[in-house]
């Protein structure tokens, strides 16, 4: 489809290529694996293209570490620009929040990526695991819905995470629910090396 016709023709008064270079805001959501290691797939194409990325995770554990994260870094050392930062361990720019405290966290979090925002720091966003910490409560909802939908220039963003709420899948333009078929955990195996992390 991407390349081909597509079922409608907009008429937004833009041309192909303009329509082509429009910023997204895309969602992966549900039960099902696979939200992550698919957004860190678009992290890949994005740092093919040479854009400056900047991954946020909202996980509360330091002791989650995805192999996707070196990889990711390796290949900002290479080239390129490659920004990764995790919640559970504290922000590496801040020295006030006690990262176990992780409402407090999530909340300077927030406040980080949208100062980012504002200021077109990357041209590639992975909020992970954003949904939990807007879902509970610990983020103004309508003020994540603004700054996303207002965001300027051509900022692409993920958001990962079950239950994502309405209000973000109303603004979002591109939105999959990973629904589970089979899952190893529930004939009782854990999570594997290579496979979950
Ligand atoms: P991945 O990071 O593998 O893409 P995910 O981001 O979709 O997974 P999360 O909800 O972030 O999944 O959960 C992370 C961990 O939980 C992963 O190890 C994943 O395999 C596991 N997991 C995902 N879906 C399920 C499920 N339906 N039942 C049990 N475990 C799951
Ligand atoms: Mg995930």
């Amino acid at each position: 489809m991407s390349r081909g016709a597509t079922p409608v023709d907009p008429d937004d008064g833009l041309t192909t290529k303009e329509r082509r270079n429009r910023p997204v805001l895309m969602v992966n959501t549900g039960d099902g694996k696979g939200k992550t290691s698919a957004a860190c797939g678009v992290a890949l194409r994005a740092w093919a293209q040479g854009w400056p990325i900047g991954v946020y995770q909202f996980v509360k554990s330091a002791a989650w570490k995805p192999g996707e994260r070196d990889a990711l870094l390796a290949l900002g050392e290479l080239r390129g620009d490659v920004t990764w930062e995790r919640m559970g361990t504290g922000w590496s720019w801040s020295k006030a929040t006690d990262p176990s405290d992780a409402r407090a966290a999530a909340v300077e979090g927030w406040e980080a990526i949208k100062a980012g925002l504002a200021e077109e720091r990357h041209r590639f966003w992975l909020l992970d695991e954003f949904t939990y910490p807007v879902a509970r409560g610990w983020l103004d909802l309508a003020d994540v819905v603004d700054t996303l939908a207002s965001r300027p220039g051509t900022q692409h963003v993920v958001i990962t995470g079950r239950g994502c709420p309405q209000e973000i899948i109303g603004i979002a333009d591109l939105v999959t629910e990973m629904s589970k078929i089979k899952h190893p955990f529930d004939k009782g195996q854990r999570g594997q090396a290579g496979i979950e992390w």
